[in-house]
Order: C-alpha cells, then structure tokens, then sequence
C-alpha cells in the first residue's frame, strides 16, 4: 500500500500537470497533436497481471493521453457548444474526486447536498425561473430533458388517471408529443428512453431563422386532444435562435400541455440584460433543461434539471420510499430529483463557479460571447463569407461558395489548429458552425481564428 506522501504526492503532481496545461492552453494547437489511431495504441495494451505503483500509473497516463487532447478548455476552441471550465469551477471539482462524496443525500454527503441547494436556488434565480423550482444536477443536457419529459409524462399522465410510474405506459391514454423540426437530437433520445419513442412527435415547423413557427404551433396543437407535451428550445445548435417563448408557451397551456424547454445554452441569455429578451415568458414553462458544461464553463458534466413543481419532479423520478410517503419531509432529497443513483458532487463546481462570476460575471461571460460571435461573423463576411443567421446569440453559420469549398475549409482550418470550429448541415447545405462559448475567449482569438479561416479559404479555391 502506498503511505500518506506518496498519496498526497500523486495527487498534487496530477494536479500541477492539469495546471500546466490549463497554463498553455492559450498557445497549443487546438487540434490534437496525433491522429485517434496513434493514441489508440498509446492506450492498448494487455491488462496488466499484477499491481503497478500508483505514481507510475498516472506518468503512463499523462504519456498516453497527450497527444490526444484536444484544447477545447482553450480560448480558440469554437466547435459544437463548447465552454472552457473556470478556474475556481476546476479546483472545486478537483476537491470534488479528492473528497469522493456521494451526492445522493445529506446522509452520505451533507456538503454536496448542501452545495446543490445553494447553487440551485442561485442558477433558479440567474435564469429568471419561479423562485421554489426544484434542481437536479445531472450529467448534461441529454439527462436534463429526459428528467424534464419524464416529469411531464408523469404530470399529463396523472391528470389523465394513469400512474405511469407504476403501471408503465401500457394501458394509458396516448401521450401526445409536439417539438419543433429543429429541435436538439436528445430530445428525441429522451423520449426513445421514456417509451414514448420518436414516432410520436408532431412536428412544427421552423421560421426562418431556426425558431419554432408559432402559427405553425396552433394548427399542430389543434389536430388533437388528450394528455400532451409540448418541447420548445432555447438555442437552436445551428443559428442560437430561440423559439418564441412569450407567445408559445401560453398557446401550449392553453391546450392542457406540460411545457418543457430545452435550454442547454441558450436559457443563458435570461442572466445577461440586453439578451434576456430572448427568452421572454421561459419561466412560464414547467421543466427546463440547462447546460453547466457549455456556456456556464463548469467542468464536464454539469447539466441542471428543473422542474416549478418539485414534487412533480419527484414523483417521476425518486425511487425513494421515504420520499415517496411523505416521511423524508417536505423537500426532495438530490437523488429525488435526477436519472441517476449515486454520483459525483457537481454541486461543489456549480456553487464555485458561481460564486466566482457572480451575477456580473454570469452577465458579462454571456453578453462577451455574443458580441465576440457578432465579431467572428464580420470579420468572415468581410473576407467574403456568406453568413447564414443573424447573429443573436453566439452561433455563427458561414459558408465558402459552395458545400464542398466549405468542406475543405473546415478540414483545412482543423488541421492547422490556430483554432478549431466544425461544420453542420443546415437547410440542406453545408455550413461552418462557429460557437463562442469560453469565458477565455478574447477579441483577439477572434481576430487571429477569422484571419486563419480565411487563409484557408483562400487556399482551397
Ligand atoms: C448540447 C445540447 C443538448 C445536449 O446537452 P449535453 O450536455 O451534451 O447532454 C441538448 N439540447 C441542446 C439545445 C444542446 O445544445
């Protein structure tokens, strides 16, 4: 067995290499430095017969792992919706593995449960949501819709006179499902996952700009009755457009629904003043789901799942009996609130991070973004892009002429690794996707990407 030093060694030289890294993330490539095939073999290998010393694994580790990072915590890295994590946020989660709690309750852990409630009444108020909305700290995104649905599966279910959690949903009333065609893919995960499957969804259609059409929305929600789900967004991954929320949500109560929003980024805009209008009448909905690990820049993984009626919340998803009878009190234990059973402390990263920006900060980390992603957008249009959404958010769709010049720009831009940004398919043609999410991010990494990306067009005429 390793003693005490050499434990307390092995976790400080592990976390000296993460600060030296997070220290050159400004002036590495983007890129990982050797192709997936390389680091594969750098991993492979038998698994060892024996014991090995646990500082020898972790150098077999930083070996191994190298040259396969990708700079996505750097300022430069604008692919998907990809924030850095904050310093503060990072140390916590450190603490976080140091600590190993289990955030399942206040019995196993009385801080991680404690840091949840206080980070979650924090995120509640941020992004302008009833105050008394239940929080649970999830995975990400994906496990914050399905927690969101599966709340509202329970709640349109119950109202029908049919226990889904008990008896499934065989014998029950059909669930209605109305989503946007632009909706995230998760969504459609979510409800493979509830058994309510993809078949389901009436779909509506799009405005231009990649929100929901609401006019659209009456005549879908007017082609049927009976227990019903209505998902809206709040950033669209393609061109950050948020459906109109002021006017969809109430249109969707009006018809019975339970109203879940998917918000993973875009809900952000609610903490920065001169965006909250876009999502305008979001705390009208009954479950959204947010995003830590993207625009916040907490450490992966970090999604929220909120609910206004934390006992609705509750009941779809504690398997708690105590809970269940009343006899664990009035509110909701952590465990009651999300998908999974035991789990890390992502509270202690939620609360450091948002203590760290505070409500200045959360605003100018968002505000930032959007106005370096209007930046990005004139500096490529400049330089002969098209540009394909107005830029109200931090989502930027360019294109080179044509799908295939736009192509080998992206293939070209990636390889050169000055910065890093993906390409998409919108309406039928290829775009580069530019996110700016990183609290690190300056205008000078724009203006040194934009200046990249058009030397690569450039070149491939
Ligand atoms: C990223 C994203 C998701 C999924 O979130 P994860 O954190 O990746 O699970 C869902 N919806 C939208 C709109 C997203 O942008």
């Amino acid at each position: 067995m390793p003693d005490r030093d050499d434990s307390d060694d092995l976790l400080v030289r592990a976390a000296r290499t993460a600060a030296a890294y997070r220290a050159g993330l400004a002036e590495r490539p983007v890129a990982a430095a050797r192709p997936p095939d390389a680091v594969r073999a750098a991993f492979a290998g038998p698994l060892p017969a024996g014991p090995t010393p646990p500082a020898d694994v972790v150098d077999a580790l930083v070996a191994a792992a190298d040259g396969g990072l990708v700079a996505t915590a750097g300022p430069r890295f604008f692919g998907f919706v990809v924030g850095g994590a904050l310093p503060a946020a990072t140390a916590a989660d450190v603490l976080a593995a140091g600590w190993d709690q289990c955030a399942f309750n206040e019995v196993l852990s009385p801080a991680a449960a404690a840091a949840e409630e206080a980070a979650g009444r924090w995120l509640v108020e941020l992004l302008g949501l009833p105050a008394g909305a239940s929080v649970g700290f999830v995975t990400g995104g994906q496990a914050a819709n399905t927690a969101g649905l599966a709340a509202g599966r329970h709640a349109v279910l119950a109202r029908a006179g049919h226990d889904v959690e008990r008896d499934g949903l065989a014998g029950g009333p059909r669930v209605r499902v109305v989503a946007g065609a632009e909706r995230h893919a998760t969504i459609d995960r979510s409800l493979r996952l509830l058994g309510m499957g993809t078949a389901c969804v009436e779909e509506v259609a799009a405005g231009p700009d990649g929100g929901i059409d609401v006019a659209d929305l009456g005549r879908v929600l007017d082609r049927g009755t009976g227990p019903l789900l209505v998902c809206l967004q709040a950033g669209n991954v393609n061109t950050g457009a948020c459906d109109d929320l002021a006017a969809a949500v109430p249109l969707a109560r009006e018809h019975g629904a339970w109203v879940h929003v998917d918000g993973a980024f875009g809900l952000w805009a609610a903490a920065a003043p001169a965006r909250a209008h876009l999502v305008a009448g979001a705390a009208l909905a009954d479950s959204w789901a947010c995003d830590g690990h993207k625009w916040l820049n907490l450490p992966y993984d970090s999604g929220f799942a909120i609910c206004a009626d934390p006992a609705v919340q509750a009941a779809a998803l504690s398997y708690t009996a105590a809970y269940l009878v009343g006899a664990g009190g009035d509110r909701p234990a952590p465990s009651d609130l999300v998908t999974e059973s035991s789990r890390r402390a992502r509270g202690f990263a939620a609360w450091a991070g948002l203590r760290e920006l505070g409500r200045a900060g959360v605003a100018d980390l968002v505000e930032r973004c959007c106005v370096l992603a209007a930046r990005f957008a004139a500096g490529l249009a400049e330089g002969g892009a098209e540009i394909g959404n107005p830029v109200v958010l931090n989502q930027v769709l360019a294109r080179f002429t044509d799908d295939a010049r736009t192509d080998a720009v992206v293939a070209a831009v990636q390889r050169e690794g000055t910065c890093w940004l993906g390409g998409t398919t919108w309406r039928g043609r290829r775009w580069i996707r530019v996110s700016v999410s990183g609290a690190t991010t300056t205008e000078a990494d724009v203006d040194r990407s934009v200046a990249a990306v058009l030397r690569a067009a450039a070149a491939h005429r």
